[in-house]
């Protein structure tokens, strides 16, 4: 039976079903983008491959089809393949697919290759700019020959993936790019020109008030329709729209050359539909990116995973669920959130 027939699926209080987890794996990061200013250790209590494995499955028994892997830098985890393959028997249980969103300056060929053969389905690349300074300054790297090496990397990474099998045709390999107003809104061409050359999707991102800990001003943010507006301008685009519980507008450029999406959290928050699920590294469960309080999955992991516990415990938090704070925050015009949790934990 596949999930979305389940006639028992839990519902939050705004009849949202579950449907996707986004599974932290690490706080720590090789980047210090100064929107998301990740730490430089991990947390106490860090969950083991085990644990995770008793999360996932209990997230799929609910209804759970999409689990994305990310971080903190996800590729600093060295059991990540171990994670994915260990993941594959959840698909007869109705797992669809294994997503990994990562800055990509860690991935060689073989990492690539092993990933892809561990069974993920699809790969995200993070880059916000195409010189070395916009990469310096956009990944709090401090010079640019630190950015122009990372820059190095991440195309290499595109490289890579393609060489695995992450075909960027089928949208098995995308790049997110999150701009910030007079810092790296000059990328938005060059970005959307590596792109299309790369044959690539690329999701411009707005910039996000979540934690308390990056400086975020509402004049950091380029509304989506801007962006649209200026890359339209070079290359005429096509609505596509949001695909239902999807995060993305999507766009088709007129001469064929692919598509351009944008995540419009801030100037269009979609959380009438929002089916995600964020679980920390240290097994921290928020229902909403700007969710001011986690629940601790671990008293169901330790000193042993007791699936039911667990599986009643995610089942409960998800039907006590209201959040829609961006959609709140839009309609009180106030501009700001309740946001505790750092995007460095949450994993965007
Ligand atoms: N380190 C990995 C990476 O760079 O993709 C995975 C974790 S990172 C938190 C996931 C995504 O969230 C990245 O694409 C990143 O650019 C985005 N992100 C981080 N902080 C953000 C913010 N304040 N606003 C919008 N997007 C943000």
């Amino acid at each position: 039976m596949t999930p979305s027939l389940q006639p028992d699926r839990s519902l939050d209080q705004h009849q949202r079903p579950l449907g996707v987890l986004r599974l932290s794996l690490t706080a720590r990061c090789n980047f210090a983008c100064p929107y998301c200013l990740p730490d430089g250790q991990e947390p106490e209590g860090l969950l083991t491959l085990k644990e995770r494995l008793a999360v996932v499955g209990a997230a799929v028994g609910l209804g759970v089809t999409s689990l994305r892997l990310t971080g903190g830098e996800p590729l600093l985890n060295r059991q990540l393949e171990e994670l994915v393959e260990a993941a594959q028997p959840l698909r007869q249980q109705g797992l669809g697919e294994i997503a990994l969103t990562s800055n990509g300056s860690l991935l060689d060929l073989a990492r690539a290759q092993a990933l892809r053969q561990a069974g993920l389905d699809r790969l995200t690349l993070s880059l916000d700019g195409t010189t070395a300074a916009s990469v310096a300054q956009m990944a709090g790297l401090g010079d640019g020959a630190r950015g122009a090496e990372a820059l190095k990397r991440i195309l290499a990474a595109i490289d890579h993936a393609k060489a695995a099998g992450f075909d960027p045709a089928c949208g098995a390999l995308k790049l997110n790019a999150v701009v910030v107003r007079g810092r790296n809104d000059d990328q938005l061409l060059p970005l959307a020109q590596l792109a299309r050359q790369q044959g690539v999707e690329l999701r411009l991102i707005e910039a996000m008030d979540v934690g308390t800990r990056n400086g975020w001003s509402p004049a950091d943010v380029m509304p989506a329709a801007e962006m649209v507006q200026r890359v339209g301008q070079r290359w005429p685009l096509e609505p596509l729209g949001r695909a239902p519980q999807g995060t993305a507008q999507r766009w088709r450029y007129g001469d064929g050359q692919g598509h351009l999406a944008v995540v419009a959290s801030i100037s269009a928050p979609f959380c009438g539909d929002c089916n995600r699920l964020r679980i920390t590294a240290d097994g921290q469960a928020y229902t909403c990116l700007f969710a001011s309080q986690g629940t601790d999955l671990r008293p169901w992991l330790r000193p042993n995973p007791n699936p039911s516990g667990l599986s009643m415990a995610l089942d409960r938090l998800w039907r006590q669920r209201q959040d829609r704070y961006s959609e709140e925050r839009q309609m009180d015009g106030s501009g700001t959130v309740r946001s505790a949790a750092e995007m460095a934990y949450l994993g965007g």
